[in-house]
């Protein structure tokens, strides 16, 4: 292997954006992936036909959309097309109309009903500094970006994050979309975290959309990587880390790992006090994954229903509170809170006729190794009678098996870390500088480190941002493509 000046381990959305920003300042860079496939969260794959590609964590990506990473890589001018569905997303209701996300606001709220005034006065100031609110809470909040959109913010995180918020309505459609909002959170509700989340997520519903890639996830994963290889960088995968030594002399490295790996890599080089922090780091609740090829789209009783993106499955609020809660506690023994995408919705090309993806998973306990998919399947029978029937092979990943996927996963985990009030201030640790570890030159860029989890590639910025500017003095890079890339 070429002398390199930066390692990067692990390529998920974050090593990749970390690898993309120490190339473009002049570097060269290495990524070394455990995998035989890049991407870490943005991965996919065939699962039972040739021709029907499933991505196998996520597949939606509302935050890729509006982070201030993904805003400066520019992914539709290199040819990844974000696509739309009519509807952000969906929350069907027991015995109810469903809650109805739309892209527009306004129509939106002239399907809440008496509702729809009250979601127009929580999100207008909102999508009306859309930038701001993603540039704020995707900053990770040591040197903040977006501080104009911080009072409309506050309050509405404050009301939200706590019992204040079973008074915001009336009907039982509006605080479900915000509760299956706040749910990304995966975490006890109603808390902050899961209300700023919430809050950006719902927003974002109404502003840059929650798109799909056309062809999947992995096509975010391949602009990363095909920027990184055009600037000098090269990538290694089948070749997981054990010791830091593996990288050979190299003046920075770049983590995309989780703390729990940080504290193996490390070893009894990590100082104590360090290594003793690490150590106290919690993990959440598991995913359990569910792929399935179908022979037709879900038949949603609801008719719009079958116009959304994304479908949230997890009762009134008032449940889903309960349930989420229960289930960060390791009790949860309800109705799980469930995630539906069927890709061809948003991108018909994922579609054969009579063969397509679909994509759902479900919050679990920590930890828990039971087959998600009757779990799954019964609780999308419920609100689209018939659903069993179109169903031709399926796949199930455990929250269990999750973290032998992708060791980052820890305990099926798929956030890399509890998104707790005090993991959001201080995560993995306290410190000024989140990034920088004790180990000289040896930085962390996983979504263990700020914002947090999702793919927005900010964890692996402001890690590179923070390595650059310590070990080279450099600036931030341009990130730009060079040349606009139109999409086939
Ligand atoms: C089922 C599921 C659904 C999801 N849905 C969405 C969604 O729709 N939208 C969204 O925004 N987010 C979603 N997420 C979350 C999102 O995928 C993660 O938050 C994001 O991928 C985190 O990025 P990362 O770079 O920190 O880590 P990861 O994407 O987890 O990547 C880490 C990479 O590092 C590699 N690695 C770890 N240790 C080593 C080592 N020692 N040596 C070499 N390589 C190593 C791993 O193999 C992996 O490839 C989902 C996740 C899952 C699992």
């Amino acid at each position: 292997m070429n002398a390199v000046d930066a390692a990067v381990v692990g390529s998920g959305p974050n090593g990749l954006a970390a690898a993309v920003t120490l190339a473009r300042a002049g570097l060269r860079v290495a990524v070394h992936e455990a995998a035989d496939t890049l991407g870490g969260g943005l991965r996919g794959a065939a699962l039972f036909d040739p021709d029907v590609h499933h991505d196998t964590c996520a597949a939606v990506h509302p935050m890729a959309a509006a982070s201030p990473f993904f805003r400066a890589f520019g992914l539709t001018d290199r040819g990844v097309d974000l696509l739309h569905a009519p509807l952000s997303y969906a929350h069907p209701l027991p015995g109810a109309a469903p809650g109805l996300a739309w892209r527009d606001l306004d129509t939106t709220c002239d399907g809440l009903g008496a509702d729809g005034p009250r979601w127009r006065r929580l999100l207008r100031p909102l999508t009306a500094r859309g930038d701001d609110v993603a540039d704020l809470l995707l900053s990770g909040m040591r040197r903040p970006a977006g501080l104009r959109a911080a009072p409309a913010l506050a309050p509405r995180i404050l009301r939200h994050g706590t019992r204040l918020t079973r008074s915001a309505f009336r009907g039982e459609q509006a605080p479900a979309l915000l509760a299956g909002a706040a749910a990304h959170a995966v975490g006890p509700l109603p808390s902050l975290p899961g209300a700023a989340i919430g809050l950006l997520m719902a927003h974002l519903a109404h502003t840059t959309g929650w798109p799909l890639p056309r062809g999947g996830s992995r096509r975010i994963a391949e602009a990363m990587a095909d920027d990184i290889t055009a600037h000098g960088g090269s990538l290694h995968t089948g070749h997981p880390i054990t010791d830091l030594r593996q990288l050979g002399p190299v003046r920075t490295i770049l983590l995309d790992v989780s703390p729990t790996a940080l504290l193996a890599l490390g070893g009894d080089r990590l100082p104590p006090r360090y290594a003793r922090a690490l150590a106290r780091y919690t993990y959440g609740p598991a995913a359990g994954k569910a792929d399935f090829l179908v022979s037709a789209p879900v038949p949603w009783t609801d008719p719009d229903v079958r116009l959304a993106g994304t479908v949230h499955l997890g009762g009134t609020a008032a449940q889903l509170h309960r349930q989420e809660t229960a289930n960060a506690l390791g009790g949860a023994d309800g109705t799980p809170f469930v995630l539906v995408v069927d890709p061809a919705v948003t991108d018909p090309e994922r579609a054969l006729p009579g063969r397509r993806p679909l994509w759902a998973y479900a919050h679990l306990p920590p930890g828990d190794d039971r087959d998600p998919v009757p779990l799954i399947t019964d609780t999308i029978e419920r609100y689209a009678p018939g659903f069993r029937d179109t169903i031709l092979a399926s796949r199930g990943i455990s929250g269990a098996e999750y973290a032998r996927y992708n060791p980052n996963y820890v305990a099926g985990d798929i956030g890399t870390g509890a998104v707790t009030l005090r993991q959001s201030l201080a995560r993995p640790v306290a410190r000024w500088d989140p990034y920088r570890t004790p180990l000289p030159g040896v930085y962390l860029c996983s979504a263990a480190t700020p914002p947090g989890p999702g793919v927005h590639g900010m964890c692996g910025l402001l890690a590179a941002k923070s390595a650059l500017r310590r070990e080279y003095g450099l600036p931030l890079p341009d990130l730009a493509p060079a040349r606009k890339v139109t999409a086939p």
